[in-house]
């Protein structure tokens, strides 16, 4: 028999530890319990249903018990569930290889399956500084990354990645990081313009990596938005001139679209707005659709070859995790691509991508306590501030984006702040109705909260 509310609340607090919580808080709290999901909308234990607005944190790609997805995967397990990739090797990884390099930016040629995104950044790590030494270039061994930047939470990902706020205990335990500030730095803690903050960044990535540049073995950096950092956008023309600066300065350049990839942004990758090809690529979230961990780390001819040699000089990768390219996952995944193809998605966000950028303009911005807005494709952030003028941010124990998007979840929406900023990041195949509901209940719990 399946246990009552009260019951699953009480085996909650007495054996579980979540992640990102203040369990404290999380105690005193009444837990939301989803029991299902369906289409774009998820389902508690009491009945309750809450469009999904941030897609299950950032990895829905279709919407829950999406038949073709769950067709794909129960086709799989009547063949197998899991078998390893280490020594073996099986069909939906061998086919799904195949496909993502057809739609990967150009040049890139060969696939290393993980199984999250922080496991796809360590790999790509690991892979650009190990090229460097079997290329006879020892003494490149650093790493340069953005301020700010989220690559996700093991130890290699959180030295990249660094943030005070959830790195601080561990600091003694992470390697040290080149830091280049993205151009939303400048414009959001010197009041630049976003020409000048643009400039600023180019120049300062220039300066930094060219001085550099016998020691580094790569920079790795979320191309347009860092999510976690609380959705900091870059202008057009960045991720392009800090490509042009590592081709200059021989430094590989690794993209971390664990968050922008699969559409997030209006194309596949989000490397495509800017014309511009990684060395390495790192994939995961979207990659199953939402389903399953799976993630990918996608390199090019010239780093796989020079791992290659007799195996007495172990050249050789050694990296690996059991699930890596899990059946199931590589199933869920090539369906994942096949929809995406079939039902056309990426021109059919369009219209909705321009319905949204124009509500954000119109209804939002002017707002009394929002202090930015930021958007690309269907990822938004929207900053909520104490005074509109200064930016000043709201004292940190109002819990005003927790209050926001509790007010939402009353009014049927499922939302998870980053701080005070508010966090849009629907499936991609939201319908318009849905899209519509989305921005209409944010923005009523914005003003509840703000305004009153
Ligand atoms: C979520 C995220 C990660 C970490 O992915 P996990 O699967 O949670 O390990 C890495 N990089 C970016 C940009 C992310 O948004």
């Amino acid at each position: 028999m399946a246990l009552d509310y009260e019951e699953l609340k009480r085996l909650d607090h007495t054996y579980l530890w979540h992640p990102f919580t203040q369990m404290r808080e999380w105690v005193a709290e009444e837990p939301c319990i989803i029991a299902w999901g369906e289409g774009h909308y998820l389902f508690d234990v009491q009945g309750r249903k809450y469009l999904d607005g941030v897609s299950s944190l950032w990895c829905n790609v279709f919407g829950h018990r999406r038949d073709e997805l769950d067709r794909a995967l129960k086709d799989q397990l009547n063949r197998i569930a899991h078998s390893t990739f280490l020594g073996l090797s099986h069909v939906p990884g061998i086919e799904l290889a195949h496909r993502l390099i057809e739609i990967a930016p150009s040049g890139l040629q060969r696939v290393f399956y993980s199984d999250s995104g922080a496991t796809a950044v360590e790999i790509a790590l690991k892979m650009a500084v190990q090229y460097w030494q079997l290329r006879g270039k020892e003494k490149r061994t650093k790493i340069a990354s953005l301020v700010e930047a989220y690559h996700g939470d093991t130890v290699g990902s959180m030295s990249v990645g660094y943030s005070e706020t959830f790195h601080r205990f561990h600091r003694s335990m992470l390697f040290p990081v080149i830091r280049l500030n993205p151009p939303h730095f400048f414009r959001r803690f010197k009041g630049m313009s976003e020409e000048e903050a643009l400039k600023n960044a180019v120049q300062e990535a220039d300066q930094t990596i060219s001085k550099e540049k016998d020691s580094l073995a790569a920079l790795v950096m979320e191309p347009l938005m860092q999510g976690a950092a609380g959705m900091w956008s870059q202008p057009p023309g960045y991720v392009k001139a800090l490509k042009e600066i590592c081709r200059k300065n021989r430094i590989l350049l690794i993209l971390d679209e664990v968050a922008t990839g699969f559409g997030r942004t209006g194309k596949m990758f989000a490397c495509e707005h800017e014309t511009v090809s990684p060395d390495i690529l790192c994939l995961a979230k979207g990659i199953s659709g939402g389903y399953l961990p799976l993630a990918a780390t996608l390199t090019t001819e010239e780093i796989f070859s020079a791992f290659l040699g007799e195996y007495k000089e172990f050249k050789t990768f050694f990296h690996g995790h059991t699930y890596m390219g899990n059946p199931l996952g590589c199933a869920v995944a090539l369906a994942t691509l096949e929809l995406f193809k079939r039902e056309k998605i990426l021109e059919r966000m369009r219209p909705k991508i321009l319905y949204l950028i124009r509500r954000l303009e119109q209804d939002f911005m002017p707002l009394q306590h929002v202090g930015d807005v930021r958007q690309w494709g269907l990822m938004v952030g929207i900053e909520l501030v104490e005074e509109k003028k200064t930016l000043q941010p709201y004292p940190a124990e109002r819990r005003t984006g927790q209050r926001v998007i509790l007010e939402a979840r009353k009014k049927g929406v499922m939302i998870r702040p980053l701080g005070d900023v508010i966090v849009l990041m629907p499936p991609l195949t939201i319908t318009d109705k849905e899209l519509k509901l989305l921005l209409d209940v944010v923005y009523d719990s914005i003003r509840t909260v703000t305004e009153k």
